[in-house]
């Protein structure tokens, strides 16, 4: 099996909870980009500000990490000029959050346990395989970001064929520079969204082929929703698609990670995901959470949400059936830090 989905799938089955990463966008903008700056060309031009933002997702304790290609289709790059960059720009993204992750490749736990490991490893016959060592090398994998592409089908803005080819190229972008998986986050119309899933999943299945892998060997889809409650108390995406309607056009298309990103906070996030195992209790639920509803103050953007607040309810968000947890919008390094420690205290890392 692919070793993301696996380790995905073996968690959800021991009942521990993985932790993704937070927000990206936030931290390009505080390190010098500019408002009308495409955030995707970074990757060639400040490659070094780029890995900082990873580097401090896998340093606060994340167990995946995403990449600078949330506007990386070439849709989204047309807007700057680069649509013609969409591969290079992908593959950079990708490499630069695999280097990162891979940089995690240290012991897990503290002096004690590093002296645990160098006395097992002397010693390998007593290696007890029944109770695994705490001191495992950690790994922190990539999924590569697939943003919307901000067309819209039902506006005739762009056709589902081209959608699927633009999202194809990006796929085939981050998968040359590494990534483990994909991340088509932020949807709203489910038809896009199965056109995005489907160019992942095909994407991959080149190479897989090419080295032999069976189809459980391909990397995973994950694919999330953002949702708002309408004056009914409704959860719907923007283009009118209730939850299951939405989630179940992208399962059918072959995403094997799904669930809901941005939004408006924490509880609305654990309303969604019990929504969601209203009619799916198996398929692995990732949550990417805003740090709330943003409000707007002295022309500035506020997050009402911190660390701590988030952290208080994380306990809530994985009673509801959550999988992998992570921040969006107004999410930094802090809030990742704090689910961590959270789940560390529940046992459930
Ligand atoms: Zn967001």
């Amino acid at each position: 099996m692919n070793k993301f989905y696996e380790t995905i799938k073996k968690a959800q089955v021991a009942g521990r909870v993985l932790v993704s990463d937070g927000a990206w966008g936030t931290f390009l903008h505080q390190r010098g980009l500019e408002p009308g700056e495409c955030p995707e060309a970074w990757n060639r031009t400040r490659p070094s500000d780029v890995a900082a933002v990873a580097r401090s997702y896998v340093d606060a304790g994340a167990d995946m990490i995403l990449t600078n290609s949330f506007g990386g289709n070439p849709f989204r790059l047309a807007h700057f000029g680069e649509e013609s960059r969409c591969f290079e720009l992908n593959k950079a993204a990708a490499e630069i959050s695999r280097t990162e992750a891979d940089r995690a490749r240290i012991i897990r736990s503290g002096p004690a346990k590093i002296q645990a490991f160098s006395a097992e490893t002397a010693r390998p016959g007593l290696t007890n395989t029944e109770d695994p060592p705490a001191w495992e090398p950690r790994q922190v994998f990539v999924a590569g970001s697939m943003g919307p592409s901000g067309l819209m089908l039902a506006m005739g803005d762009v056709s589902e064929q081209e959608l699927y080819e633009g999202f194809r190229l990006q796929a085939q972008g981050l998968l040359a520079g590494g990534v483990q998986g994909f991340c088509v986050e932020t949807m709203s119309d489910p038809i896009e969204a199965v056109c995005a899933v489907r160019a992942a999943r095909d994407a991959a299945q080149v190479p897989a082929a090419k080295n032999g892998w069976g189809a459980d060997r391909q990397p995973p889809v994950f694919c999330t929703f953002t949702f708002a409650k309408t004056t009914d108390g409704e959860y719907r995406t923007m283009t009118g698609a209730s939850v299951e309607e939405a989630i179940t056009a992208v399962k059918e298309a072959g995403a094997s990670v799904i669930g809901t990103n941005c939004g408006g906070g924490f509880t609305q996030m654990i309303e969604i995901v019990k929504e969601i195992r209203s009619f799916d209790a198996q398929t692995p639920v990732l949550v990417h959470a805003n740090a709330g509803l943003p409000r707007y103050e002295d022309g500035k953007t506020i997050f009402p949400e911190g660390p701590e607040f988030m952290a208080s309810m994380l306990n809530e968000l994985v009673a509801a059936g959550t999988n992998i947890v992570g921040g969006c919008c107004g999410t930094g390094p802090d809030h990742i830090r704090a689910f961590v420690r959270v789940l560390e205290r529940a046992h459930k890392r």
